[in-house]
C-alpha cells in the first residue's frame, strides 16, 4: 500500500485512482467541494428572522466538542441571536463533552436540553449492527452501527418544533466528508451538503438484509430505530423538512469558515473549554462507538475516517502532510488500545477474540 504524496489516502481505497506522479484524484480534485456562502448571507438570514413568536431564535446541537461549541458561541455572541441548546446523550460519551457543553451553555447564559433514546436502544442497535458486521464486513452493516445517532436530527427538530424555534443549527463540516462512506456525498460544488438518494440507501440495506441474517435481525429487532435513523440520516433529510414543516436546519460552517486554530483558541479563552490531558486528537474521540466506526472502516480498507478527516485539512491548507501524519499516527494508537476497554464499557468483551487491533499498525 503507498499513500498519496500529497495527503494521506491510500493508493489501495477505490476511486483513489494515483496519477504518474503518485497524488490522488481527491487531491487532484481538491476534495471536498466547499464554497463558503460566507458571514454577511448568514446575518441577513437571521435579519429577516422578524417577530416569532418561539422561546428563542435558534436551536443549537451541541456536541460539546470544539466545533458546535464554537457555532454556539458566534451565534450568541457575535450575531446576537437568542439561542438554546440540546445534547444528545446515548451512554457512551465521555464525561467531559457533557461537562464542556454545560460549561459553554452556563457562560453564554443558553438553556440546555439534554435528549436520548429510550433506556439502552442506542447500544442495543450498535452491538446488532456490530456484530453483523463481524459476521460479514462490509461498508453497509459498519454505516448502521451509527443508525441510532441519526435519532438525533429528529430530537432536535421536536424540541425547536414543541419551543417554536425556527432554525436548528448543526455543525458538520464539508471537511469530515470521506470518498468511502457507505452512502457517498455528491461533489456538488453548489450545494456541498447535498447527499446520494434514499433510494439507494434503501436498496443497499435490503441486499445487506439477504446476504445477512444477522444484519436482517438487527433491522427487526427494532425496525423503529433503524429506520426513522436512515430517514433522519442527514439534518437535511426531505423526510425532516416533511415531518418538521415548521423548522429550518441550518449548517454554520456552510457559512463560517472552518478554522480548527482559530475556533479553539476562542472558545479555550472566551469559555474555558477544555479536553482531559489524555486526549490528543478532539475529532470524535470521546465517543465509544467511533472507536469501532474508526476499527471497521481501518479493517476493510486500511484507511478510517481520520485519514480522511486530516487530508482533507492538508489539502485545504489547515495543516501540512507532516503533523497530518504525526497525528494520524498517534489515532491509530490511541485507536488501538481503545478498542478493548470499549467492549468492555459495551459489556461485549467476549467479541474482543474476534477484533484485530493490529490492523490499526501504519506505515509510510
Ligand atoms: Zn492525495
Amino acid at each position: 500500500m503507498e499513500r498519496c504524496n500529497k495527503c494521506l489516502m491510500p493508493d489501495d481505497l477505490a476511486g483513489s485512482d494515483f496519477d504518474e506522479n503518485g497524488v490522488c484524484s481527491w487531491c487532484r480534485s481538491d476534495y471536498p467541494p466547499y464554497d463558503l456562502k460566507g458571514e454577511s448571507v448568514l446575518a441577513a438570514k437571521f435579519k429577516g428572522l422578524g417577530a416569532h413568536e418561539g422561546e428563542a431564535d435558534c436551536l443549537v446541537g451541541l456536541s460539546g466538542g470544539k466545533d458546535s461549541t464554537y457555532a454556539l458561541y458566534r451565534l450568541v455572541r457575535h450575531y446576537g441571536l437568542k439561542a438554546e441548546a440540546f445534547i444528545y446523550t446515548h451512554g457512551g460519551s465521555n464525561a467531559f463533552s457533557l461537562h464542556n457543553a454545560q460549561t459553554t451553555c452556563e457562560k453564554l447564559g443558553v438553556p440546555l436540553h439534554e435528549v436520548s433514546l429510550p433506556k439502552d436502544k442506542h447500544k442495543k442497535a450498535f452491538l446488532h449492527y456490530f456484530r453483523a458486521w463481524l459476521a460479514h464486513p462490509n461498508p453497509t452493516s459498519a454505516g448502521m452501527t451509527c443508525v441510532a445517532c441519526k435519532h438525533l436530527h429528529i430530537l432536535g427538530s421536536q424540541i425547536a418544533t414543541k419551543r417554536r424555534i425556527p432554525y436548528v443549527v448543526w455543525s458538520s463540516t464539508p471537511l469530515e466528508y470521506s470518498p468511502f462512506l457507505a452512502i457517498k456525498h455528491r461533489g456538488d460544488k453548489k450545494n456541498p451538503f447535498k447527499r446520494a438518494g434514499m433510494l439507494q440507501s434503501a436498496m443497499q440495506m435490503g441486499k445487506e438484509m439477504i446476504r445477512s441474517p444477522k444484519f436482517a435481525r438487527g433491522v427487526l429487532a427494532d425496525p423503529h430505530t433503524s429506520i426513522f435513523g436512515c430517514l433522519a440520516v442527514f439534518p437535511s433529510s426531505s423526510y425532516l423538512r416533511y415531518r418538521f414543516p415548521q423548522v429550518k436546519s441550518l449548517m454554520f460552517y456552510a457559512y463560517e469558515k472552518w478554522d480548527p486554530e482559530l475556533i479553539l483558541k476562542t472558545i479555550k479563552t472566551e469559555l474555558d473549554w477544555k479536553l482531559p490531558s489524555e486526549i490528543k486528537e478532539d475529532w470524535h474521540t470521546d465517543c465509544v462507538f467511533n472507536v469501532f466506526k474508526e476499527y471497521m472502516f481501518q479493517k476493510m480498507f486500511g484507511a478510517s475516517y481520520t485519514d480522511s478527516h486530516l487530508s482533507n485539512q492538508v489539502r485545504k491548507g489547515f495543516i501540512t502532510r507532516e503533523e497530518a501524519w504525526q497525528k494520524l499516527v498517534e489515532s491509530k494508537q490511541f485507536y488501538a488500545a481503545s478498542l478493548l476497554p470499549a467492549l468492555k464499557f459495551l459489556d461485549a468483551e467476549e467479541l474482543m477474540a474476534q477484533v484485530d487491533a493490529d490492523c490499526f499498525e501504519i506505515e509510510e
